[in-house]
């Protein structure tokens, strides 16, 4: 009796693919934190800036979202994103 061996296995083989091809692309990806965003501040300014405005030609500091909120208000030129829930 051949066919009970061979049928478990015929089961399992295609459990384990489906299960490898599930970790392979299952991935869920998450969305980058809105606090991980980064901004632009200058040296001596109190507002921060998305990377291109002008504002930023004397001094240009990256600086994340998150870190801003604090010190520094949304420059009302550029319009930068604001952080809705800073903890
Ligand atoms: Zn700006």
């Amino acid at each position: 009796m051949t066919l009970r061996r061979i049928l478990p296995v015929a089961l399992l083989v295609p459990l384990l693919l489906l299960s490898v091809a599930f970790q392979g692309t299952g991935k869920p990806t998450t969305p980058p934190k809105p606090e991980d965003q980064i901004v632009y501040v200058t040296k001596t300014g109190t507002k921060y800036h998305t990377a291109t405005c002008h504002y930023l030609s004397k001094s240009k500091i990256a600086i994340k979202l998150g870190d801003v909120v604090k010190k520094y208000t949304p420059c009302s030129v550029c319009k930068p994103p604001v952080l809705k829930n800073p903890k």
